[in-house]
């Protein structure tokens, strides 16, 4: 079974000229939602894991699955103003302006081990801002993965002091 034939083309979404990974035939098949589930799992590998944290929302499908199979709790990351707690917030660019995440002030205890998953790595600003985020709250960053990365963009370079895996490269 091949991930990426359940990855869907959606061509200009959410806008014109931009061209969109689909996740949600992977998510409609459960055969092919557990198969990307092991391979991910695959790419931890025997890490200790604390913590998966994964961003909304895309990212919260297989964090969920990657933290139930490595016996770890799961760390939502929010637009602001949704988490209910306390939270830490940061600020990361976009391609045009900026935006922010938050995360619950006790997601994470200092010295904890944490996963980071998403969907997609596109230019890596949301995933280098949930690095800090994690960070600042003591944890240890084991790995980030991701199902796909469009490596065009070179969202890698901004993760580069992180070890970085993604099952599909485009
Ligand atoms: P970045 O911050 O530019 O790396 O963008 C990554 C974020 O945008 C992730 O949270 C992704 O879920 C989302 N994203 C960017 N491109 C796509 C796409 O083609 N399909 C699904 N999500 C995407």
């Amino acid at each position: 079974m091949r991930i990426a034939d359940y990855i869907r083309d959606i061509q200009d979404f959410p806008k014109e000229g931009v061209g969109f990974k689909d996740i949600t035939p992977l998510l409609n098949d459960h055969a092919a939602m557990m198969e990307a589930t092991k391979q991910l799992l695959a790419l931890v590998g025997d890490k200790k894991v604390d913590r998966v944290v994964g961003m909304e929302s895309r990212g919260y499908f297989f964090a969920t699955l990657l933290a139930e199979k490595l016996g770890a709790g799961f760390v939502p990351v929010r637009k602001p103003g949704k988490l209910p707690f306390d939270t830490i917030s940061q600020e990361y660019s976009l391609e045009y302006g900026t935006d922010i995440l938050e995360m619950h002030v006790d997601a994470i205890k200092p010295g904890e081990k944490v996963l980071i998953h998403d969907d997609v790595l596109a230019t890596g600003g949301t995933a280098e801002a949930v690095c800090k985020l994690v960070e600042r709250l003591g944890g240890e960053i084991v790995q980030v993965n991701f199902l796909m990365e469009l490596s065009f963009l070179h969202g890698r370079d901004k993760l580069a002091q992180y070890e970085v895996k993604s099952l599909m490269s485009y």
